[in-house]
């Protein structure tokens, strides 16, 4: 079925700074197409210092649903009318529902994230697992790993937000955790006590896609690597991971499950899966020619 714009039609988004890499409008028109809905997805580019007045003109287009990415995860909280329980702990949104002009802010990034480590057999519970990264997608992602009982290592470029990030997850549980500024020597300490890495920086995504967080060397078997950049679909820390003998895991699937999960609360429809995966596989393809 085509996606046919009629006078019925809803729209919903994604909205960030960049915003050109994302297969999300892909994997959406196809899962709208697929249920036969009358609802059309476009990215929206939003600056740092435009985000109110993009909220306002949700409100004012009625538009129906956004998903949030960078730099606006963390930022959007106090703008918004109503913040789920579960993106308040976290401290990030990144989908907004509006409500009749009532914009609530929920996270779906924790649930797709944890779908991935469950398909990937992989048990937090008292793994020592390192995070790089402390923004919006970091939150969700540590959020969701000390739910399962992991212990934490963070390592972020800029030691403020990863210390409110460890101070946020500390009120809601108390596990093992430690915070470290991003550079080798740290890293080389953290990754020989881990079983798990995961890249929640958004270095390696295309247009840099040369970039990697982690040198080569510090690399080995005995790590499970997981880069949630899903653009390019395997980065370079995955390439380099995987030719040190570690088990790899890239960001697609994560990408798939929140978009799913969103998708869910804009139509109240049981998400097509195989169609978004589809959508957002050949997407990723064509961007990468
Ligand atoms: P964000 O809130 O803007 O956070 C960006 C993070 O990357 C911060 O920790 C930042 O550190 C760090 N960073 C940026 N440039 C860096 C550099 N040159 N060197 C070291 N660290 C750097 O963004 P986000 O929403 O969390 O997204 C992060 C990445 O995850 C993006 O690539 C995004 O596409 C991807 N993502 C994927 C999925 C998925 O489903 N697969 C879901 C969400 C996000 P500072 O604090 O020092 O600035």
């Amino acid at each position: 079925m085509n996606l046919e714009i009629t006078g019925k039609t809803k729209l919903c988004g994604v909205m960030g700074d960049p915003i050109e890499h994302s297969i999300s409008p892909a994997m959406h028109n196809a899962a709208f197409r697929a249920l036969g809905l009358h609802y059309a997805y476009v990215p929206f580019h939003v600056r740092r210092g435009d985000l109110p007045a993009a909220l306002q003109g949700m409100r004012a287009l009625n538009i129906r649903g956004l998903n949030v990415t960078i730099p606006h995860k963390v930022a959007i909280i106090p703008l918004l009318d109503e913040i789920d329980p579960l993106a308040r702990q976290i401290g990030a949104v990144n989908v907004l529902l509006n409500d009749s002009g009532r914009l609530i802010g929920y996270n779906t990034d924790a649930e797709g994230f944890l779908h991935v480590l469950v398909e990937h057999g992989i048990e937090p519970q008292g793994k020592n697992v390192v995070v790089l990264g402390a923004g919006g997608a970091a939150r969700a992602i540590c959020f969701a790993l000390a739910s399962r009982g992991a212990a934490l290592t963070i390592l972020n470029r800029t030691a403020a937000p990863a210390q409110a990030c460890a101070e946020d997850i500390s009120k809601t549980f108390s596990l093992p955790m430690k915070v470290l500024d991003l550079n080798r020597e740290n890293l080389a300490y953290a990754l020989q006590q881990a079983s798990v890495l995961v890249n929640a920086t958004s270095v390696g995504m295309l247009p840099a896609a040369g970039a990697s967080p982690v040198d080569r060397d510090l690399l080995g078997t005995h790590l499970t690597v997981m880069d949630i950049v899903y653009n390019p679909h395997k980065s370079k820390l995955l390439r380099e991971a995987e030719k040190a003998g570690a088990t790899t895991i890239n960001g697609l699937e994560m990408l798939i499950w929140q978009g799913a999960l969103a998708f869910e609360k804009w139509t109240g429809r049981q998400p097509p899966l195989n169609v978004m995966r589809k959508a957002a596989t050949a997407a990723l393809k064509k961007y990468e020619k």
